[in-house]
């Protein structure tokens, strides 16, 4: 499997450290509000990744981070007026409910920030020890980045014009800004009850240090693949560098891997510039998170994206394309023997995509010339392909996860009518079996009989 490598912009074979099995870890949110579709653009990259290379056969170990506190959740928290923990608990908890409607598979680890602050002091005395870090007169730590030849590596970071001793203590600062960053916090009447202990006094980490702890705690001082949006680069993942591998003196990470933004009319989607749709705004105009990650997951991942509603129906038409197919092919059957040529020919072309750097587009062009060329057969009335086309698409979609219609949720009312359709059947009460379909037509559902019994759809 190639994959693109932004340390050092080339393509890649992925060979991870330890044989047949990848540690991956993704930037998470920052728990301060619910995420928009744009961060969730870059979690359905990273679900792509986590799922081909599963089906590329190796175990994997992925951690996501959950940022609860930083400069946003703390003033957030303020604003409400309570505790930390409270002000970030519903935030954490939609963003699973979100990822679970995007049919993101769960990480093996989503540690939060406030649960790490031991590892992360352990890894400022490691910096402070070693020369790399130092103490500010306000008492804040902060790390020297003249110490680190190779700083800024992986952001090509111009540090001509830095001016030596300069500091910054925001998380988040532009390449102009470039100075010494911050790894430990010391406290201010800002951050109202939120503080910790630390050697350096009360405090609390800053976001960059953060990661690093997190990342080593779980998948040790050297893994395989680190992941987040282009605007992670710099600084939060040059700092993350240069943390890890002068506490370590060992390298950070094989493969650093970056997904483009999503955008709006040309402009990064943010919540900043209030450019965002939340995923819950969007289904609640009625479409479904499938369509939803169909959408995400279209353009290639280093492509950007612009969202608009137009591709959503696209994507809905497309789905629907792909569902007429497996439909026609569950009706024909077989017993899943000889695959005729042309679906030979998709899977291939299919694999041959996303094991190039996940080239989706060409993937999603693959699947639908299956599409094309199955249905083609089907018209001509060939037989004896349809369990093993359906199994073909079934493995496709253990990775792009969007082919397979989800099972119908049905209403009891529903089932209660389709009940008492079986038992009028079963007693040969046809009056009273199609009442019972009129019944369950005026609730909107239709009702087929296949040799399997009723099947009812949702119209
Ligand atoms: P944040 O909560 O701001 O730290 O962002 C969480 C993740 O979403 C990071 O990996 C960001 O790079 C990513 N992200 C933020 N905005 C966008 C966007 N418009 N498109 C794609 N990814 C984004
Ligand atoms: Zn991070």
């Amino acid at each position: 499997m190639k994959i693109f490598n932004t340390m050092t912009r080339s393509l890649e074979e992925l060979v991870p450290l330890e044989q047949g099995h990848v540690r991956m870890y993704t930037c998470g949110p920052t728990v301060y509000n619910a995420a928009h579709i744009g961060n969730f653009r870059t979690y359905v990259f990273e679900d792509l990744l986590r799922r081909q290379i599963k089906r590329s056969g190796y175990g994997i170990t992925q951690v996501m981070n959950l940022t609860d506190v930083d400069d946003k959740t703390i003033r957030g928290a303020q604003e409400a007026g309570i505790s930390l923990d409270a002000y970030t608990k519903p935030f954490k908890d939609m963003f699973f409910t979100d990822m679970d409607q995007l049919g993101i598979e769960r990480a093996e680890h989503y540690p939060a920030a406030t649960d790490h602050i031991e590892e992360v002091i352990t890894l400022i005395e490691r910096l402070v020890e070693k020369g790399y870090a130092y103490q500010s007169e306000d008492g804040s730590v902060y790390f020297s980045i003249a110490k680190f030849a190779d700083y800024g590596r992986l952001g090509r970071i111009d540090l001509a014009g830095m001016r030596a001793g300069a500091r910054v203590a925001h998380d988040e600062y532009e390449k102009e800004n470039v100075a010494d960053f911050a790894l430990w916090k010391a406290w201010d009447a800002q951050d109202g009850p939120v503080k910790w202990d630390s050697p350096w006094g009360e405090g609390r980490p800053g976001w960059h240090i953060e990661c690093s702890a997190m990342s080593m705690r779980y998948l040790g001082e050297s893994f395989d693949i680190h992941t987040g949006g282009v605007d992670n680069i710099f600084p939060h993942h040059d700092d993350e560098i240069a943390q890890s591998e002068c506490a370590t003196g060992r390298s950070f990470v094989r493969y650093w891997m970056h997904s483009a933004h999503l955008i709006v009319n040309g402009k990064k989607m943010s919540k900043s510039a209030g450019n965002f749709y939340t995923l819950r705004e969007i289904l609640a105009k009625g479409y479904g998170g499938r369509e939803v990650r169909y959408v995400l997951l279209s353009a290639h991942y280093r492509q950007q994206l612009n969202f608009t509603f137009e591709a959503v129906d696209a994507a809905k038409a497309a789905l629907a394309r792909v569902d007429d197919f497996t439909e026609r092919l569950r009706l024909q059957g077989g017993d899943g023997e000889a695959l005729p040529s042309w679906a030979c020919e998709a899977k291939a072309a299919f694999d041959a995509a996303m094991n190039h750097d996940l080239n989706v587009p060409e993937a999603l062009a693959a699947v639908f010339a299956l599409v094309h060329a199955g249905n083609k057969a089907l018209d001509q009335g060939g037989t004896g392909f349809g369990a093993g086309v359906l199994d073909m698409i079934a493995d496709m979609d253990r990775v792009l996860g969007v082919l397979t219609k989800p099972a119908e949720v049905i209403p009891t009312e529903v089932q209660a009518l389709l009940d008492a359709r079986a038992a009028a059947r079963a007693e040969k009460d046809w009056a009273g079996s199609d009442r019972l379909r009129d019944e369950l037509a005026a609730l909107g559902w239709t009702v087929r009989d296949t040799p399997d019994g009723q099947k009812v759809a949702k119209r």
